[in-house]
Parts: C-alpha cells; structure tokens; sequence
C-alpha cells in the first residue's frame, strides 16, 4: 500500500458545506495510483488540482497546505440518521390513518454518514 497525495487548488469547495478547499491537502492510501484517483473522486468528488507520490512533492510544509479527511460524523456516529428526529406517529396526508415516521436524516452530515475535518498540521507551517 502506497500514499498519495492531492492538493485541491482556488475555487474549489466542498460540496456539502461550501467551505473552500483551497491551500488543503488529502492523504489517500492505495496499491496504484489510478486506484488513488479513483477513490480520491468516490471521496472528495473531482474537483482537486494534482496528485502527487509524497508531501514534499505536493509542498505541503513549503506552501503550509491543511490535510483535509473524512471522519465518521459525530452527531449520527455514522449511521446517516437522527434517532432523536424520529417522529411520534402522524396522520397519513391522504387517508388520516397513524404512520409511523422513521429517524430522519442526519442534519450535520447530510445523511452521508461522514464528515470533512481539518486535521491540525503536524509541522511548522503558515496558516492562510
Ligand atoms: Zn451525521
């Protein structure tokens, strides 16, 4: 298993929340690295800039880039729903019948179950 490394460039954001990506980095651990872009796309969809075979490559301690991950979402523990949203039954829209509403869709990670964080730097780097 290799490690590869994608830097995400100017304008470009993270879908889910609109937070911009840019000066941020992600780590993605793979045999080749067309099965790293592959699973780069399946997590951070495809707007990203390059991918690189080391940090140093990337200029990740030279620019002060921030490593992005994704992380289990701590509001649902990773299951995409809210069990404290379940509802109590209500009447059916159409017929006035009880119908029992199941949990509804985690509010913080959007019912994906995962999370984008910003991991602390490890080394000595510039913020933007
Ligand atoms: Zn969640």
């Amino acid at each position: 298993m290799r490690e590869f490394i994608f830097t995400f460039g100017f304008g470009q954001t993270n879908p889910d929340t609109g937070r911009s990506r840019a000066s941020r980095f992600a780590r993605i651990q793979a045999e080749e690295a067309i099965d790293a872009r592959l699973l780069m796309i399946e997590q951070y969809g495809r707007a990203w800039a390059f991918q690189y075979d080391t940090e140093a490559e990337a200029g990740v301690a030279e620019f002060g880039l921030i490593e992005l991950a994704r992380v289990p979402c701590p509001t649902c523990d990773g299951t995409g729903t809210d069990s404290s949203r379940a509802n109590d039954a209500v009447p059916d829209f159409l017929t006035g019948e009880p119908v029992q509403r199941g949990p509804e869709q985690c509010g913080s990670c959007g019912g994906g179950g995962v999370i984008e964080v910003e991991l602390e730097a490890t080394t000595q780097s510039k913020r933007d």
